[in-house]
Protein backbone atom coordinates (compact mmCIF):
# COMPACT_ATOMS: atom_id res chain seq x y z
CA UNK A 1 0.00 0.00 0.00
CA UNK A 2 0.70 3.44 -0.91
CA UNK A 3 0.98 7.00 0.88
CA UNK A 4 -0.09 9.26 -1.25
CA UNK A 5 -0.08 13.29 -0.76
CA UNK A 6 -3.02 14.64 -2.07
CA UNK A 7 -3.05 18.80 -3.06
CA UNK A 8 -6.51 20.11 -4.45
CA UNK A 9 -9.24 18.26 -2.73
CA UNK A 10 -12.38 20.31 -5.30
CA UNK A 11 -14.95 18.63 -7.77
CA UNK A 12 -12.37 16.42 -8.90
CA UNK A 13 -9.98 15.69 -6.22
CA UNK A 14 -12.67 14.84 -3.02
CA UNK A 15 -13.91 11.54 -5.07
CA UNK A 16 -10.72 10.82 -6.73
CA UNK A 17 -9.00 10.37 -3.39
CA UNK A 18 -12.22 8.39 -2.20
CA UNK A 19 -10.94 5.75 -4.92
CA UNK A 20 -7.45 5.78 -3.37
CA UNK A 21 -8.94 5.23 -0.02
CA UNK A 22 -11.23 2.50 -0.78
CA UNK A 23 -8.53 0.78 -2.44
CA UNK A 24 -6.48 0.54 0.69
CA UNK A 25 -3.69 3.35 0.54
CA UNK A 26 -3.32 6.40 2.79
CA UNK A 27 -3.88 9.70 1.57
CA UNK A 28 -2.58 12.50 2.77
CA UNK A 29 -4.51 15.81 1.80
CA UNK A 30 -4.35 19.58 1.51
CA UNK A 31 -7.42 22.27 -0.30
CA UNK A 32 -7.47 26.07 1.02
CA UNK A 33 -10.74 25.37 1.00
CA UNK A 34 -12.68 24.21 4.10
CA UNK A 35 -15.43 23.12 2.32
CA UNK A 36 -13.09 20.95 -0.21
CA UNK A 37 -11.15 19.89 2.40
CA UNK A 38 -14.31 18.53 5.06
CA UNK A 39 -15.13 16.46 1.46
CA UNK A 40 -11.97 14.78 1.78
CA UNK A 41 -11.71 13.74 4.79
CA UNK A 42 -15.92 12.60 4.12
CA UNK A 43 -14.14 10.78 1.47
CA UNK A 44 -11.29 9.00 3.99
CA UNK A 45 -8.15 11.54 3.50
CA UNK A 46 -6.13 12.59 6.25
CA UNK A 47 -6.48 16.27 6.54
CA UNK A 48 -3.21 18.29 6.99
CA UNK A 49 -2.57 21.97 7.39
CA UNK A 50 -0.41 22.70 4.50
CA UNK A 51 1.50 21.17 1.22
CA UNK A 52 4.84 20.54 3.32
CA UNK A 53 2.62 18.49 5.66
CA UNK A 54 1.05 16.54 2.63
CA UNK A 55 4.07 15.54 1.14
CA UNK A 56 6.54 14.45 3.74
CA UNK A 57 7.31 10.81 3.28
CA UNK A 58 4.71 9.96 0.71
CA UNK A 59 5.61 8.17 -2.38
CA UNK A 60 3.68 9.99 -4.52
CA UNK A 61 2.32 13.27 -5.06
CA UNK A 62 -0.49 14.35 -7.14
CA UNK A 63 -2.17 17.74 -7.75
CA UNK A 64 -5.57 18.39 -9.06
CA UNK A 65 -5.41 21.94 -8.95
CA UNK A 66 -7.75 24.69 -10.93
CA UNK A 67 -5.34 26.62 -13.50
CA UNK A 68 -1.83 26.75 -13.91
CA UNK A 69 -0.92 29.82 -11.77
CA UNK A 70 -2.08 27.48 -9.06
CA UNK A 71 0.11 24.70 -10.26
CA UNK A 72 3.12 26.88 -10.10
CA UNK A 73 2.35 28.27 -7.11
CA UNK A 74 2.09 24.87 -5.43
CA UNK A 75 4.94 23.09 -6.78
CA UNK A 76 7.00 26.32 -6.07
CA UNK A 77 8.37 28.56 -3.01
CA UNK A 78 9.30 28.03 0.09
CA UNK A 79 6.29 26.54 0.82
CA UNK A 80 6.17 24.36 -2.22
CA UNK A 81 6.13 21.10 -3.12
CA UNK A 82 9.73 21.43 -4.40
CA UNK A 83 11.16 22.48 -1.17
CA UNK A 84 9.53 19.78 0.56
CA UNK A 85 9.13 16.81 -1.01
CA UNK A 86 11.79 13.73 -1.09
CA UNK A 87 13.49 13.91 -4.34
CA UNK A 88 12.28 9.48 -4.50
CA UNK A 89 9.14 11.08 -4.47
CA UNK A 90 7.19 10.68 -8.30
CA UNK A 91 5.63 14.11 -8.65
CA UNK A 92 2.10 14.23 -10.32
CA UNK A 93 -0.22 16.91 -12.02
CA UNK A 94 -3.33 15.96 -13.05
CA UNK A 95 -4.69 19.58 -13.31
CA UNK A 96 -5.27 21.09 -16.93
CA UNK A 97 -2.74 23.30 -17.58
CA UNK A 98 -1.22 25.18 -19.98
CA UNK A 99 1.53 23.60 -22.15
CA UNK A 100 4.13 26.24 -20.74
CA UNK A 101 3.06 25.42 -17.15
CA UNK A 102 3.70 21.55 -17.94
CA UNK A 103 7.00 22.39 -19.68
CA UNK A 104 7.87 24.48 -16.49
CA UNK A 105 6.68 21.46 -13.79
CA UNK A 106 9.44 19.08 -16.32
CA UNK A 107 12.30 21.74 -16.23
CA UNK A 108 12.23 22.59 -12.55
CA UNK A 109 11.45 18.93 -11.38
CA UNK A 110 14.72 17.46 -13.38
CA UNK A 111 16.51 20.50 -12.45
CA UNK A 112 15.87 19.85 -8.65
CA UNK A 113 16.28 15.97 -9.30
CA UNK A 114 12.57 14.98 -9.17
CA UNK A 115 10.67 12.68 -11.47
CA UNK A 116 7.20 14.21 -12.79
CA UNK A 117 5.07 13.43 -15.15
CA UNK A 118 1.88 15.65 -16.28
CA UNK A 119 -1.18 13.39 -15.99
CA UNK A 120 -4.66 15.25 -16.91
CA UNK A 121 -8.00 13.29 -16.89
CA UNK A 122 -11.07 13.04 -18.94
CA UNK A 123 -14.40 11.75 -17.90
CA UNK A 124 -15.57 14.65 -15.27
CA UNK A 125 -17.10 13.46 -11.54
CA UNK A 126 -18.82 10.69 -12.52
CA UNK A 127 -15.40 9.56 -14.26
CA UNK A 128 -13.75 10.46 -10.94
CA UNK A 129 -16.16 8.73 -8.54
CA UNK A 130 -16.73 5.69 -10.54
CA UNK A 131 -12.65 5.13 -11.24
CA UNK A 132 -13.18 5.44 -14.92
CA UNK A 133 -11.42 8.04 -15.55
CA UNK A 134 -9.18 8.16 -18.69
CA UNK A 135 -5.38 9.44 -17.85
CA UNK A 136 -3.02 10.67 -20.59
CA UNK A 137 0.31 10.79 -19.83
CA UNK A 138 3.22 12.62 -20.62
CA UNK A 139 6.97 12.21 -19.13
CA UNK A 140 10.32 10.35 -19.41
CA UNK A 141 9.40 6.68 -20.51
CA UNK A 142 10.25 5.36 -17.05
CA UNK A 143 9.17 7.66 -14.96
CA UNK A 144 5.30 7.29 -17.27
CA UNK A 145 5.91 3.24 -16.35
CA UNK A 146 5.86 4.23 -12.34
CA UNK A 147 2.92 6.53 -12.16
CA UNK A 148 0.48 3.99 -14.00
CA UNK A 149 0.37 2.09 -10.74
CA UNK A 150 -0.38 5.16 -8.95
CA UNK A 151 -3.30 6.23 -11.20
CA UNK A 152 -4.25 2.53 -11.43
CA UNK A 153 -6.82 2.88 -8.82
CA UNK A 154 -8.77 6.05 -10.45
CA UNK A 155 -8.46 4.90 -13.92
CA UNK A 156 -10.42 2.86 -16.63
CA UNK A 157 -7.86 3.61 -18.79
CA UNK A 158 -4.33 4.77 -18.99
CA UNK A 159 -2.44 5.63 -22.18
CA UNK A 160 1.19 7.25 -22.68
CA UNK A 161 0.75 9.87 -24.88
CA UNK A 162 4.67 10.54 -25.38
CA UNK A 163 7.30 12.59 -24.45
CA UNK A 164 6.75 15.52 -21.47
CA UNK A 165 3.75 17.70 -21.70
CA UNK A 166 2.26 15.38 -24.62
CA UNK A 167 -0.72 14.54 -21.81
CA UNK A 168 -1.46 18.23 -20.88
CA UNK A 169 -1.58 19.34 -25.17
CA UNK A 170 -3.93 15.62 -25.50
CA UNK A 171 -6.07 17.14 -22.66
CA UNK A 172 -6.16 20.12 -24.44
CA UNK A 173 -7.01 19.23 -27.64
CA UNK A 174 -9.50 16.68 -26.04
CA UNK A 175 -11.43 19.53 -24.36
CA UNK A 176 -11.91 21.35 -26.94
CA UNK A 177 -13.83 18.56 -29.25
CA UNK A 178 -15.97 18.26 -25.61
CA UNK A 179 -17.25 22.06 -25.52
CA UNK A 180 -17.98 21.70 -29.36
CA UNK A 181 -19.88 18.81 -28.63
CA UNK A 182 -21.51 20.09 -25.43
CA UNK A 183 -22.82 23.47 -27.67
CA UNK A 184 -24.51 20.68 -30.39
CA UNK A 185 -25.89 19.39 -27.10
CA UNK A 186 -27.03 22.36 -25.77
CA UNK A 187 -28.49 23.57 -29.17
CA UNK A 188 -29.84 19.83 -30.15
CA UNK A 189 -31.39 19.73 -26.85
CA UNK A 190 -33.39 23.20 -27.12
CA UNK A 191 -34.68 23.16 -30.51
CA UNK A 192 -36.04 19.02 -30.15
CA UNK A 193 -37.96 20.93 -27.29
CA UNK A 194 -39.11 23.49 -28.70
CA UNK A 195 -40.37 21.49 -31.61
CA UNK A 196 -42.59 19.70 -29.39
CA UNK A 197 -40.40 16.26 -29.34
CA UNK A 198 -40.58 14.47 -25.81
CA UNK A 199 -37.18 15.41 -24.20
CA UNK A 200 -36.15 11.82 -23.55
CA UNK A 201 -37.76 10.49 -26.78
CA UNK A 202 -35.33 12.99 -27.85
CA UNK A 203 -32.40 11.72 -26.12
CA UNK A 204 -33.22 8.20 -26.59
CA UNK A 205 -32.80 8.66 -30.07
CA UNK A 206 -29.55 11.06 -30.24
CA UNK A 207 -28.33 8.30 -27.95
CA UNK A 208 -28.61 5.44 -30.66
CA UNK A 209 -27.64 8.24 -33.62
CA UNK A 210 -25.20 10.24 -34.94
CA UNK A 211 -25.77 13.00 -32.41
CA UNK A 212 -24.59 10.98 -29.67
CA UNK A 213 -21.48 12.35 -27.74
CA UNK A 214 -19.93 11.75 -24.75
CA UNK A 215 -21.46 15.43 -24.02
CA UNK A 216 -24.90 14.11 -25.06
CA UNK A 217 -24.63 11.35 -23.08
CA UNK A 218 -23.41 12.91 -19.70
CA UNK A 219 -23.66 16.57 -19.64
CA UNK A 220 -27.44 16.68 -21.58
CA UNK A 221 -28.85 19.86 -20.65
CA UNK A 222 -32.14 18.93 -19.92
CA UNK A 223 -33.55 18.22 -16.60
CA UNK A 224 -35.26 14.47 -15.49
CA UNK A 225 -33.31 12.25 -17.77
CA UNK A 226 -29.95 11.59 -17.21
CA UNK A 227 -28.82 11.51 -13.47
CA UNK A 228 -25.36 13.61 -14.24
CA UNK A 229 -26.57 16.37 -15.86
CA UNK A 230 -26.27 19.37 -13.87
CA UNK A 231 -29.86 20.27 -15.39
CA UNK A 232 -30.98 18.34 -12.54
CA UNK A 233 -29.41 20.38 -9.69
CA UNK A 234 -29.93 24.16 -10.75
CA UNK A 235 -26.94 23.83 -12.75
CA UNK A 236 -24.61 23.72 -9.93
CA UNK A 237 -21.00 22.48 -11.24
CA UNK A 238 -19.73 19.67 -12.22
CA UNK A 239 -17.27 21.28 -14.57
CA UNK A 240 -17.23 25.21 -13.56
CA UNK A 241 -17.89 27.59 -16.54
CA UNK A 242 -14.91 29.28 -15.71
CA UNK A 243 -12.94 26.11 -16.05
CA UNK A 244 -14.57 25.56 -19.46
CA UNK A 245 -13.44 29.08 -20.21
CA UNK A 246 -9.89 28.13 -19.15
CA UNK A 247 -9.96 24.96 -21.19
CA UNK A 248 -11.08 26.29 -24.43
CA UNK A 249 -8.44 29.21 -24.13
CA UNK A 250 -5.96 26.70 -23.88
CA UNK A 251 -6.76 25.77 -27.38
CA UNK A 252 -7.10 28.89 -28.85
CA UNK A 253 -4.08 29.75 -27.15
CA UNK A 254 -2.18 26.38 -28.65
CA UNK A 255 -4.24 27.50 -32.17
CA UNK A 256 -2.70 30.55 -32.43
CA UNK A 257 0.52 29.52 -31.15
CA UNK A 258 0.64 27.07 -34.45
CA UNK A 259 -1.06 28.46 -36.63
CA UNK A 260 -4.37 26.44 -36.80
CA UNK A 261 -7.58 28.10 -37.15
CA UNK A 262 -10.41 26.99 -34.39
CA UNK A 263 -13.70 29.14 -35.23
CA UNK A 264 -16.05 26.60 -33.44
CA UNK A 265 -13.80 26.87 -30.60
CA UNK A 266 -13.76 30.30 -30.88
CA UNK A 267 -17.81 30.67 -30.23
CA UNK A 268 -17.69 27.88 -27.51
CA UNK A 269 -15.33 30.60 -26.15
CA UNK A 270 -17.26 33.31 -26.10
CA UNK A 271 -20.38 31.69 -24.71
CA UNK A 272 -18.44 30.76 -21.63
CA UNK A 273 -17.01 34.11 -21.05
CA UNK A 274 -21.05 35.03 -21.82
CA UNK A 275 -21.70 33.04 -18.11
CA UNK A 276 -18.75 33.95 -16.65
CA UNK A 277 -19.32 38.03 -17.23
CA UNK A 278 -23.06 37.15 -15.74
CA UNK A 279 -21.64 36.24 -12.71
CA UNK A 280 -22.20 32.25 -13.23
CA UNK A 281 -18.43 31.70 -13.20
CA UNK A 282 -19.05 28.57 -10.63
CA UNK A 283 -22.01 27.36 -12.86
CA UNK A 284 -21.91 24.38 -14.97
CA UNK A 285 -20.60 25.03 -18.19
CA UNK A 286 -23.72 23.13 -19.61
CA UNK A 287 -25.67 26.27 -18.72
CA UNK A 288 -24.95 27.83 -21.99
CA UNK A 289 -27.71 25.72 -22.73
CA UNK A 290 -29.76 29.00 -21.86
CA UNK A 291 -28.30 31.13 -24.91
CA UNK A 292 -30.58 29.53 -27.37
CA UNK A 293 -33.60 30.36 -25.87
CA UNK A 294 -34.44 34.02 -26.68
CA UNK A 295 -35.58 35.00 -23.20
CA UNK A 296 -31.83 33.62 -21.57
CA UNK A 297 -33.91 30.52 -19.42
CA UNK A 298 -33.16 27.18 -19.61
CA UNK A 299 -35.21 24.11 -18.56
CA UNK A 300 -34.05 22.79 -15.11
CA UNK A 301 -32.46 26.35 -14.21
CA UNK A 302 -34.13 28.64 -11.62
CA UNK A 303 -32.06 31.93 -12.06
CA UNK A 304 -33.42 34.67 -14.25
CA UNK A 305 -32.75 35.00 -17.50
CA UNK A 306 -30.44 37.62 -18.09
CA UNK A 307 -28.95 38.19 -22.15
CA UNK A 308 -25.81 40.19 -21.97
CA UNK A 309 -23.97 40.54 -25.61
CA UNK A 310 -22.12 37.90 -27.51
CA UNK A 311 -18.29 39.35 -27.44
CA UNK A 312 -15.60 38.51 -29.24
CA UNK A 313 -13.44 35.75 -28.97
CA UNK A 314 -10.04 36.72 -26.70
P1 LIG B 1 -12.27 22.69 -8.27
O1 LIG B 1 -12.17 24.16 -8.37
O2 LIG B 1 -13.53 22.05 -7.84
O3 LIG B 1 -11.10 22.14 -7.27
C1 LIG B 1 -9.81 22.66 -7.21
C2 LIG B 1 -9.42 22.76 -5.73
O4 LIG B 1 -8.07 23.28 -5.64
C3 LIG B 1 -10.31 23.74 -4.95
O5 LIG B 1 -10.94 23.03 -3.88
C4 LIG B 1 -9.34 24.81 -4.44
O6 LIG B 1 -9.64 25.29 -3.15
C5 LIG B 1 -8.02 24.05 -4.45
N1 LIG B 1 -6.85 24.93 -4.47
C6 LIG B 1 -6.60 26.01 -5.26
N2 LIG B 1 -5.40 26.55 -4.97
C7 LIG B 1 -4.88 25.79 -3.97
C8 LIG B 1 -3.67 25.85 -3.24
N3 LIG B 1 -2.75 26.79 -3.47
N4 LIG B 1 -3.46 24.93 -2.28
C9 LIG B 1 -4.39 23.97 -2.01
N5 LIG B 1 -5.56 23.87 -2.68
C10 LIG B 1 -5.81 24.77 -3.63
O7 LIG B 1 -11.80 22.11 -9.68
P2 LIG B 1 -12.05 20.63 -10.26
O8 LIG B 1 -13.32 20.58 -11.01
O9 LIG B 1 -11.77 19.63 -9.17
O10 LIG B 1 -10.88 20.59 -11.34
C11 LIG B 1 -9.51 20.43 -10.99
C12 LIG B 1 -8.71 20.34 -12.29
O11 LIG B 1 -9.16 19.20 -13.03
C13 LIG B 1 -8.87 21.56 -13.20
O12 LIG B 1 -7.65 21.84 -13.82
C14 LIG B 1 -9.91 21.10 -14.20
O13 LIG B 1 -9.80 21.80 -15.43
C15 LIG B 1 -9.59 19.63 -14.33
N6 LIG B 1 -10.69 18.75 -14.71
C16 LIG B 1 -11.95 18.96 -14.21
C17 LIG B 1 -12.98 18.10 -14.61
C18 LIG B 1 -14.39 18.26 -14.09
O14 LIG B 1 -15.32 17.64 -14.65
N7 LIG B 1 -14.62 19.04 -13.03
C19 LIG B 1 -12.72 17.03 -15.49
C20 LIG B 1 -11.42 16.84 -15.95
C21 LIG B 1 -10.40 17.71 -15.55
Amino acid sequence: MATYGWIGLGNMGAPMTANLVAAGHTVRGYDLSPEAAAAGEAAGVTIVDGVAEAVRGADVVITMLPKGEHVRAVFDGDDGIWAHADTATLLIDSSTVDVETSQFCHDESARRGFRFVDAPVSGGISGAAAATLAFMVGGESEAVDVAFGFIEPMAGKTIAAGGPTTGTSAKICNNMMLFIDLMAAAEGSQLADRLGLDPKVFWEIASVSSGRSWAQQTWYPMPGIIDSSAANRDYDATFRADLALKDISLALDAGELTGVTLEAAQLAQSRFRRLVDEGLADKDCSLIAKYVSPDGTAPGYEGTGTVTPMRDAD
